[in-house]
Parts: C-alpha cells; structure tokens; sequence
C-alpha cells in the first residue's frame, strides 16, 4: 500500500531541512540560500526548471523572477495557481552569474530531485528547458524537438507523464517560443484527466518457514 501523503510531507519536510545545509559543491560557497521548492507536497503536476537566478537566491523560492511572472500566467490561463503544483530545479543553488549547470553539480543535487519526485509522487512533470528535459527523460534529444509529447518514464518506484516544454526564459526572449509554450500548456489539463498505469508493486520475497520445534520433528510433541 503507498504511504499517506501526510508521512509523504513530512518526509519532504525532512529532506528540505537536510538540503537547507547541503555542502556537496562548490555552489554551496557562493549561494545566497537553498532553494529546495515550492507548492503542494501532494501535487498531480510538478514543474522542473533549471536552476535558481538572482530573485530565486535572495528569496529561497522558485521562479520569483520575470521567467516565474510568466510562468504563473501560463499557469493561471489553464485555471491553474502555484499552490496547485509543485516547482523545483534540477540544480538547488544559484550557479555563479546564471551560468549554465555543469554536469558534476547536476549529479551531485540529482538525489534531491529524485527525491521531491518520489515524495510528491506527481502523475505529471513538465520539465522546463534542456537541462531538466535531458536530466529525466535520460536522452540527449533537445527542447526543440521533443516539447509538447508527453513521454512515459519510470522514475523511481513509478511511472510518470514526463511533459517536456520550453523554459519560460526563452518565451521571454522569443515571441514565437511563448506561443508554442501557450499551446503546450493548453494540452496539460487533458494529460492532468489521463490515468498513468502503476507498475505493480514488487513482490516481497517469501518468508522463510520457521523452523518446526524440535519436538514437532520428532514427532514427540502431544505424546
Ligand atoms: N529559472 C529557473 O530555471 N529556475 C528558477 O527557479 C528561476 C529561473
């Protein structure tokens, strides 16, 4: 049986305390603050983005930005708001000058992420972007050729609806790039409806017989 979304959160609690400390690179040194996440522990659909910027460092919140202003009325325009979901990055800390994560820093934090997912245990994740899309779709593929499909991935102990779209950094920049970010949003709440079969949970190994008492063995017992 899956566990309660209460022990759920609180473990989602737990892993945030120990991610607030986290000195695993050197990201630690420069860092404001953590930004572990923010949203509901219990969401359908969760957002990866790539990794916090200025306004996310000094606040410790995701997307607090221009790109999260955008990404909180893309959100609305499906009757959507950030309580509903939950959003995170693949990388925790602020890189240096909002230089692009380096493959050691994204293995590194990789356990956290794989983590929130498995204590959120969304049906959906829209991964924003090359980084999260190749991080959890496991594939070099870029944003431009695979967004707006969803693809069905094991992650974990689950399958998920992994949803790959544009970062909203680049609708920002490119007009073109916003509406076909508007169109992928327009398919989420279809995705939201469809069921995601679970694997079935594994069989736990037989018990071992307990060993017959002695006396059963002989055959002496109740003589
Ligand atoms: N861009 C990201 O990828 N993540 C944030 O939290 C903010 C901007």
């Amino acid at each position: 049986m899956g566990r309660s979304a209460a022990d759920r959160r609180e473990d989602l609690v737990a892993l945030y305390k120990e991610a607030r400390g986290c000195t695993l690179c050197p990201l630690s040194e420069s860092r404001t603050q953590v930004v572990f996440g923010a949203g509901n522990a219990d969401a359908d659909l969760m957002f990866v983005g790539e990794a916090p910027g200025f306004h996310e460092d000094q606040q410790g919140i995701p997307f607090v930005g221009r790109a999260g202003q955008l990404l909180n009325e893309l959100l609305e325009e499906q009757g959507l708001v950030r309580d509903d979901v939950f959003i995170a990055n693949v990388l925790k800390c602020r890189p240096p000058e909002n230089r692009d994560p380096q493959p050691d820093e994204i293995e590194t934090c990789r356990p956290y992420l794989e983590r929130q997912v498995e204590l959120i245990e969304p049906r959906v994740i829209c991964t924003l972007g090359n980084f999260a899309t190749k991080l959890l779709t496991g594939a070099p593929t870029g944003i431009s050729r695979v967004h707006g499909e969803p693809q069905e991935r094991r992650l974990g102990t689950r399958t998920v609806k992994l949803f790959p779209i544009f970062h909203p950094a680049a609708g920002l920049r490119t007009p073109s790039v916003k509406e076909l970010l508007r169109e992928d949003f327009a398919k989420l709440p279809a995705l939201l409806a469809d069921p995601v079969a679970q694997p079935e949970p594994e069989s736990q190994p037989e018990p071992e017989p307990e060993a017959a008492p002695v006396e059963d063995q002989l055959g002496l017992f109740g003589r």
